[in-house]
């Protein structure tokens, strides 16, 4: 493999390097800051001809090869820009799911930035067991009415629409009554409440309660009964290397990291270089995988684990780096936890793992 830039390439970074050295500092990177302008920052991506590279002309994207995203995101972290936002497997739900309609309709804002989007997926009696969920989609005429109770909704706060799973058959075993639906979010029926992260982050994600809200019926994406596929395509996508651009942030964080050391480096600053690095390569080899046409299943639940290890062994770099006096090191060492757990727990991963790789168990 060879993993050094064709010339379209380095073209593009060079050009994305020009764009950036005027843009790269303007924007948080961290904290409340940064979920607050994440929306203009994506907008300003989108602008400069640097967001939605590998996806469809039709919808705004610019239909290149997927290492343009892993050049964007190594070139990001390397100038101290915040990363690009994460949302490639709203598109590849809405796009593999929603019938020609819903596509042409939100698809093109949801690249662009335009139009913000939130996941209402988690429930409070609902994560690793997702078919368990209980908001309720009940067919009123042309719409269907909402009840129920989100949780852990990234961006719900600023979201114009929900990519919301919720029963619409209360019969139908567990998760053949799923369905999914593109709901608007500024209506009365719809009350955001913030969460308050242990980083302090307060802007991040909330709860959203449904009571009486309304949703089209011809905003079901699929057919009655198409949710769980859904919920199956966003979280598998949620764990591939597509979405794996952190590599380049932890690589970034690392090298900060080292640049602070007076004296000996501690052995945990070593281990993450080492892991980041791996991390790094693993992204790269995924790639090359898919650019010859190998379409991955359980392996993303393998990829979502290394990235886990790898950011939570940066973070403990963090911490043997006196992360407790400094905030910037301490919020790196506390989000790692939250990594093991968003798109499916480490646990949850390995039993993919066991069970639809090495095939263990019953
Ligand atoms: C930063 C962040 C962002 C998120 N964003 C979103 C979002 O935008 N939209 C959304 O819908 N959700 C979101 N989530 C929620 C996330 O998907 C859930 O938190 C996750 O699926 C776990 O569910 P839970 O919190 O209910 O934990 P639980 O499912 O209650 O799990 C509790 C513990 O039990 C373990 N466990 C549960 N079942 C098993 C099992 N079968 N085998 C072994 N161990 C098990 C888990 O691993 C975990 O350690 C986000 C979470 C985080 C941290």
């Amino acid at each position: 493999m060879d993993f050094r830039d064709s010339p379209e390439e380095a073209a593009f970074r060079r050009r994305l390097r020009i764009w950036l050295a005027d843009r790269a500092g303007a924007f948080p990177t961290s904290g409340d800051d940064y979920w607050t302008r994440q929306g203009e920052w994506h907008q300003a991506l989108y602008a400069g001809g640097f967001f939605g590279l590998s996806w469809p002309r039709e919808y705004g994207g610019r239909a290149l090869p997927p290492v343009y995203d892993v050049i964007l995101d190594e070139e990001l972290a390397i100038a101290g820009a915040p990363p690009r936002p994460s949302l490639g497997y709203l598109v590849q739900g809405l796009g593999r799911h929603g019938g020609p309609e819903l596509r042409r309709r939100f698809l093109p804002g949801m690249i662009a930035g335009t139009e913000r989007w939130c996941q209402g997926f988690s429930e409070p009696g609902a994560g690793s067991d997702l078919a368990s969920l209980t908001t309720a989609a009940v067919r009123d005429g042309d719409e269907y009415v909402l009840d129920g109770h989100k949780v852990w909704t990234s961006y719900s706060d600023v979201a114009d629409w929900c990519l919301l799973l919720a029963r619409t058959d209360p019969d139908a075993p567990r998760h053949k009554g799923l369905s999914a639906f593109v709901v608007p979010m500024d209506q009365p029926g719809i009350e955001q409440r913030p969460l308050r992260m242990m980083n302090g982050v307060t802007n991040e994600f909330g709860q959203v309660l449904f009571d009486g809200a309304r949703v089209p019926a011809s905003h079901m994406v699929g057919v009655p009964g198409e949710g769980w596929a859904l919920a199956m395509t966003v979280v598998g996508h949620e764990r591939e290397p597509a979405e794996l651009g952190y590599s380049a942030r932890y690589g970034k964080l690392v090298r900060d990291l080292a640049a602070r050391t007076r004296g000996t480096p501690p052995a945990e600053l070593a281990w993450a270089a080492v892991e980041t690095e791996m991390l790094r390569l693993h992204v790269r080899r995924r790639l090359s995988e898919r650019l010859d046409g190998v379409e991955h299943g359980p392996q993303g639940s393998l990829d979502k684990l290394l990235m886990t290890w790898t950011e939570q062994t940066v973070g403990h770099a963090a911490l043997a780096m006196g992360a407790t006096h400094d905030a910037e090191l301490l919020g790196a060492y506390l989000y790692s936890r939250a990594q093991g757990v968003m798109g499916g727990t480490s646990q949850i991963q390995k039993n993919i793992i066991a069970a639809r790789i090495l095939g263990l168990g019953a």
